[in-house]
Order: C-alpha cells, then structure tokens, then sequence
C-alpha cells in the first residue's frame, strides 16, 4: 500500500507547491486535462530540452520538425487511424459505465503488492481519483491486430466492473475509435471533418519528402519532434500518466533495410541511457520485448522502456514504446498520395473509400529515397522511439520524491537531476537587513542571466531551505553578516544539505560546475 500512497503525496505536492494543476478548477476541473503551474512548465520544458538535445542537438545525423495539429484527413487514412485507432471497450450492463478491456481485473485477483482485492479496489482508487489498473495497460488497436485483441478478450464472464463492482455483467467488447473529431471551415457546405492528431509521427512522415528536398540528410538520419496528441481514451486518471491531450517526442530514425536490426538495439540502448542519465533508478526501470501476437502486422519488433510507477498494482507502465516500423508508414503514404482523387470525389469524406492498391514499383515512388551511391532508390525502413513527455515528467517527479527525518521533523524532497530542477539556484539574504537584502539582489540579478533563479528573503532561513527542498532546487546562496568581510557566501547542496563557502567572484563557476550546464 505504501506505493499507492506515494502517488497521492506526488499528487498533493504537485498542487501544493504550483506544479501541477487539474484543469478548469474553478468550473470544478475538466477529467483527464491538466495545467502545469510555475514550476510545472519549467520542469516539463526542461524534459523536452533534455530530450531535443540528445536526440537533435548532440547528433549530426537528426533534424527538427514541428508539424500542424490538424492535418489532411487523408494522412489519418493512409495511417490506419481512421479504421483502426480504437480501444476495445465493454459496457457494464448494471452502470452503463464503459471500461478498457485490457483494464479490467479478474474477481478475487489481489494487485501483485499484495493489495485488495480488485473489487474492493475499484471503489476506493475511484475516491481517490487513481486509475483502476489490470496493471499492464495493453496497446491501442492501432498497434496490433484487432482480430488477435478481439479473440484474446472474449471471455469477460469473471471480470469485475470497476465502477459498481458487478461481475460477468459486460456486453461484448467493441472497438472504440480514440480519434477527437472537429469541423473546418466556417461555411456549412464546404467544411471537413477533421481530427486532431493522436501522434505526432505522421506529421514526420508526410514531411519525409520536404526534409529530403530542402536539407542534406543522408541515411540513416531521423526526423524528430515534440508536440501535442490528442486520444479520447476510455480510460484515464492515474493523475498526469494517461491523458486525453498529452506531449509526445517521436524520432523517426530512417535507414536502409538490412541495417534496421542494428539501428533497433541501438535506439533502445540510447533510450534506456537517456533516463538513467537523467537520474531515474536503475531499478525501476526495464524493457519489455513485446511477444508476436502483440505485434502490428507491419512492425518487425517494438519494445516498450517501462518504469515501476506507484499506483495501479504498484505496477510497471510504458514510459516509451521503440519499434522497428518497417518501411509500412511511407509505402501507405503512397497509397494514400494514389487515393486522393476518390476521396474528392467522395465529397471529402473516408467513409466508403478503399485506399488505393499500391503501385508495382512502389519503391520509386514519390516517398523513396535515392542512393546516389549505390544509385538506387528505396523506400526506408523506420525506427520510431516514441516518448510521452507527461508520463516522463511524472516518472521524474515520482523517482525525485523523497521524505527524510532531520532533527525531529520530516523534509520532503524532489532530488531532480540538476538539468530538470525547474530552479537551479535559490538566493537568499539571512535577514532583511544590514546591505545583505542588496547584495543578496545583485547576486541574483547576475546568476539569472545563466539560469533559473528565485530570490527569498521573507521568513526564517531554514524554512526557505525545505520551500526549495520541495521544489527540488539543487543550490541555495546565503548572504549572511561574513560576507561583507570577506565576499564569500555559503551554498547550501540540497541533498547533502552540507554547507560550502564560495568567493562571489568563483560562484558563477563553481555552480556552473557543479550543474554542468
Ligand atoms: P498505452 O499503451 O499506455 O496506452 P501506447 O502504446 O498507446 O500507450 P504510443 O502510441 O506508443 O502509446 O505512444 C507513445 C508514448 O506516448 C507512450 O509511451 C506514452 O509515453 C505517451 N502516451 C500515449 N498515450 C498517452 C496518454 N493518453 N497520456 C499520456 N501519455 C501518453
């Protein structure tokens, strides 16, 4: 149980301190949407830096993208997400209540901690505002065959609801498309149906041709972007983990066919790598191959990096999903590309249009690439390491949290790697007077050029050190009686909590040091 409570103290944290707030609260919260507060947005756009600088700015063979929400109707075709992007869901006949059926728990099952029952479970985790979790959330429909899901989720005779507790009572389960849908255009007749996108990989690949025109990219090279999806999932809560509009960061990593095994192990390990350099635990992080039948047809091996979150059955959850995509994205682009004129004369609508056959030599079609070394023209094959960066916030948020006794009282703590802390450096006067307020300022107004800082000077000291404890700041500055003798301050490491003196002429560097930024 102690897992399950760990995410509530993240969860009343988070609004405590401005990290993360329910959406709309003061119209009592929209379910499932979620705002980044002050130190929310910081930590959240210092995941994504991290991110784009492993993965475009420290590599010479990734570029940028950053594509449009809504797209052509016809990519979400071609993708396979306007047939097939679905959940299957079951309805409980005695609440009405739509579940995932990959969510649903056996009756008598005990979550794998050891926990109660999932029957008892579904109505307190509800109060609480927590997921109810069969704890290994199976992919979406999009990626695996939905012959094999149907035929692996027929039997619902022993699952509990969790809303009401029935048991046996489902209908038979049905796909449910997770796409949002919206009109464009102002004017009746002519507006579309659109959708907003699920992920933000098709916007790689209708760019693939773009990036090859204007660019001089040469595979293996990959195109990379972080944005916002949009997915009407059935099931949500769990806090910021599954969200219906949430960031991902896709890489897709092209390269020729044949070489696609090796570039596959190399994106998992560098993945892997990315976490635990930025400070998640060795030990709750692992990778999970995903067997054949879960496999999409088209997809040669996927493997999920997966991370011990503190709640469903104190289970592990994906992080980031790796897969080898083949060369199946670019060959339906193609197709796509060939269906157009049906969908225009279909009124602009992909109910009741085919796509089109794929022509015979696909591989000098418009989506190939030419090697002008071997003067060939192929269409490559992709990796695609698909990262959400809430899941990733919210990992780094749980794997930093730490409570501690100091002389008597407890000291919460976020021990965020310094390249995530959302304030890298406090700076505090030790009281309001005597000139340390003004040198304590110039201080700041100095280091503020380099990084995030936040300046304090009301209260006692030691209740400003646990407010930045709490926020995760690795270095406070004090600037106390000494240092109008001698020009040193002490900084204060917020894990150790040891205390150092630094010369102000030397700080800039020691904390730079020290951050390695
Ligand atoms: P899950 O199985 O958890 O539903 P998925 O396999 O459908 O996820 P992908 O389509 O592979 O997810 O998306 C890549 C990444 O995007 C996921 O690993 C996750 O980090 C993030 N992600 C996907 N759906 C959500 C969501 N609803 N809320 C927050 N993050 C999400």
């Amino acid at each position: 149980m102690a897992k399950i409570t760990k995410l509530d103290d993240i969860v009343s944290l988070c609004k405590r301190r401005g990290f993360i707030f329910q959406s709309s609260e003061i119209y009592g919260g929209l379910a499932s949407c979620y705002d980044y507060g002050p130190l929310g947005v910081e930590l959240k756009n210092n995941v994504k830096k991290a991110w784009w600088k492993a993965i475009v700015q420290m590599r010479d063979d990734v570029v940028g993208l950053d594509c449009s929400i809504l797209m052509h109707p016809m990519v979400w075709k071609s993708s396979g997400h306007a047939d097939k992007f679905a959940d299957l869901i079951a309805e409980c006949k005695k609440c009405n209540t739509r579940t995932r059926v990959d969510h649903l728990k056996d009756r008598g099952q005990k979550t794998e901690d050891g926990g109660q029952k999932a029957e008892d479970r579904g109505q307190r985790a509800e109060e609480r505002g927590l997921e109810v979790s069969a704890g290994h959330a199976e992919e979406h429909t999009e990626h695996i065959a939905i012959d094999a899901a149907m035929a692996k989720a027929q039997d619902l005779s022993n699952k509990v609801c969790p809303n009401c507790g029935a048991v046996g009572r489902f209908t038979e389960p049905m796909p449910f498309n997770l796409m949002f849908e919206t009109r464009m255009g102002a004017n009746v007749d002519d507006s579309m149906t659109m959708h907003l996108r699920p992920e933000t990989a098709q916007g790689i690949f209708a760019n693939f041709r773009n990036v090859l025109d204007t660019t001089r990219v040469k595979i293996p090279f990959g195109i990379a972007q972080i944005g916002k999806s949009f997915r009407n999932e059935v099931t949500t809560k769990a806090f910021i983990f599954r969200t219906r509009e949430f960031e991902q960061a896709e890489l897709e990593f092209f390269c020729e066919q044949g070489t696609d095994d090796q570039w596959f192990e190399h994106w998992k390990q560098a993945r892997f790598d990315w976490y635990i350099g930025l400070g998640l635990k060795k030990d709750n992080l692992r990778f999970r191959e995903h067997d054949a039948d879960e496999l999409a047809h088209y997809a040669k091996a996927c493997v999920d990096v997966e991370y011990r979150f503190p709640f469903g059955s104190g289970d592990w959850q994906e992080l980031e999903g790796i897969a080898n995509r083949t060369d199946y994205d670019l060959r339906q682009h193609q197709r796509g590309i060939r269906t157009l004129n049906k969908w225009y004369e279909n009124d602009r609508e992909l109910t009741n249009i085919e796509l089109a056959k794929e022509a015979e030599d696909y591989n000098k079609g418009p989506l190939s690439y030419f090697d002008d070394q071997k003067k060939q023209r192929y269409i490559p094959y992709v990796i695609e390491p698909s990262a959400g960066i809430d899941r990733s916030a919210l990992a780094f948020l749980v794997d930093a949290y730490d409570e501690e006794e100091v002389r008597g009282e407890t000291r919460n703590l976020l021990r965020f790697h310094p390249a995530l802390a959302p304030v890298k450096v406090a700076v505090f006067p030790l009281v309001k007077k005597e000139g340390m307020p003004e040198i304590a300022k110039n201080i700041y107004n100095d280091l503020k050029k380099y990084f995030n800082c936040f300046y304090d000077e009301k209260g006692a000291v030691g209740r400003r050190y646990r407010r930045q404890d709490e926020a995760g700041t690795p270095f406070c500055i004090t600037v106390d009686g000494q240092t109008k003798e001698d020009t040193t301050v002490t900084v204060r490491d917020r894990d150790s909590m040891d205390q150092v003196r630094v010369s102000t002429d030397q700080l800039l560097n020691y904390l730079r040091e020290k951050l390695e930024i």
